[in-house]
């Protein structure tokens, strides 16, 4: 503890992200970045940017990406909001839409990012616990005070996906309170809520680049919702920092969005080799939890999570463990590549074998 450290900083416990090795060639299967590259004219698009205007600023709103996102959802720019990664859109969320003592509510197990939010913008947050194998309960979940609710659709690290209808069933029952839907793995089989967006004043959808589009490293995050909640998110950002996005990531981006074809081809494959390797683990005694995202949920009933995660690791495969009440003995693995993930079941299979 530093003696000028805040009490903020004293008492915050901060999010901890996957480990990013540096020292080994892992299979890497623990932070659910698309083992694809980027499409070839993002990486084409970066190579361009970088030149001498690199001297220059941004163009703080990214006019530019708003416009080529708003036309991919059938949207408005003014329905956009762009942030360094989908993280950074959460947190402006929070200085946007609540005020300290405000009650969040978001499910028991969910991104752990959630709850570090409420303490650090001195938010208080509610839980509502999940069913048995992690679905939303069917009861009046914002009965109570509240300000506002978060939900990751497909859920993480579950993998679960919440139904459309039920999505609007909420929006419906709470317009009074902000109801944020962190869509951040919805391409890998879920469908948007993005056409909700004019319907409900109180929907706030996040996305991001990171997952579906290859793009974890280059920090594009964005929300989508009416003017009113862009409008709160524009102030709050203009209150922090001009440039969130520089000019590589604005250039990186738009090329994204633009080259169609190769998104749905990598997304298709991320899409067929989870399905096998679902079915493959469960052949093998596994329970897999249903996931539409890019990583599954698993545990074995005759084999403890973290022994087979440390044994994982041993054999250059990094998993994710959350030691944490509830989900102690399951393992979230990204999908990764066909290879990769068939180096995965193999060591995985043996590891089983040999503990029986
Ligand atoms: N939401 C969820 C549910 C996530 O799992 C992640 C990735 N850790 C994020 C948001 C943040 O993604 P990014 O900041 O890379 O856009």
């Amino acid at each position: 503890m530093n003696p000028y450290w805040s009490k903020i900083a004293q008492e915050i416990t901060p999010y901890q992200p996957g480990e990013q090795p540096v020292d080994m060639n892992y299979i890497k299967l623990n932070t659910n970045e698309n083992p694809y590259p980027p499409s070839p004219a993002v990486l084409k698009a970066l190579a361009v940017t970088a030149d001498h205007k690199l001297r220059l600023y941004p163009e703080p709103s990214a006019v530019e990406l708003r416009k080529v996102i708003a036309a991919y959802y059938q949207l408005v720019p003014d329905q956009v909001f762009l942030g360094n990664g989908s993280d950074e859109v959460l947190a402006f969320s929070f200085l946007a839409f609540f005020n300290p003592d405000d009650t969040i509510v978001f499910p028991d197990i969910t991104y752990s990012f959630y709850p570090v939010y409420c303490s650090l913008f001195k938010a208080k947050h509610r839980l509502i616990e999940l069913t048995e194998d992690f679905s939303l309960p069917h009861v009046d979940l914002l009965s109570g005070a509240s300000q506002g609710f978060i939900i990751a659709n497909p859920n993480a690290p579950t993998g679960r996906y919440l139904e459309l209808e039920r999505v609007e069933q909420l929006l419906k029952a709470n317009q009074s309170r902000l109801i944020i839907i962190d869509e951040a793995y919805i391409d890998f089989g879920g469908e948007s809520a993005v056409k909700l967006i004019n319907q409900y004043a109180n929907l706030l959808i996040i996305q991001t680049v990171s997952k579906a589009r290859s793009l974890a490293g280059l920090r594009v995050g964005f929300a989508l919702g009416q003017q009113g909640l862009i409008e709160g998110l524009t102030r709050i950002k203009n209150s922090f920092n001009s440039y969130t996005l520089d000019r590589l990531a604005i250039a990186g981006a738009i090329a994204s969005f633009q080259d169609q074809d190769y998104f749905l081809t990598s997304r298709d494959r991320v899409i067929q080799t989870r399905e096998r390797i679902v079915a493959a683990l469960k052949k093998k005694g596994f329970q897999v939890i249903p996931s539409q995202a890019n990583f599954i949920f698993i545990s074995h009933q005759h084999h403890k999570a973290e022994q087979l995660f440390a044994q994982l690791k041993l054999q250059g495969i990094l998993v994710r463990y959350f030691k944490q009440p509830r989900i102690e003995n399951y393992l979230r693995v990204s999908i990764g590549t066909e290879q990769e993930m068939d180096t995965f079941l193999t060591v995985i299979s043996a590891l089983i074998k040999e503990g029986d």
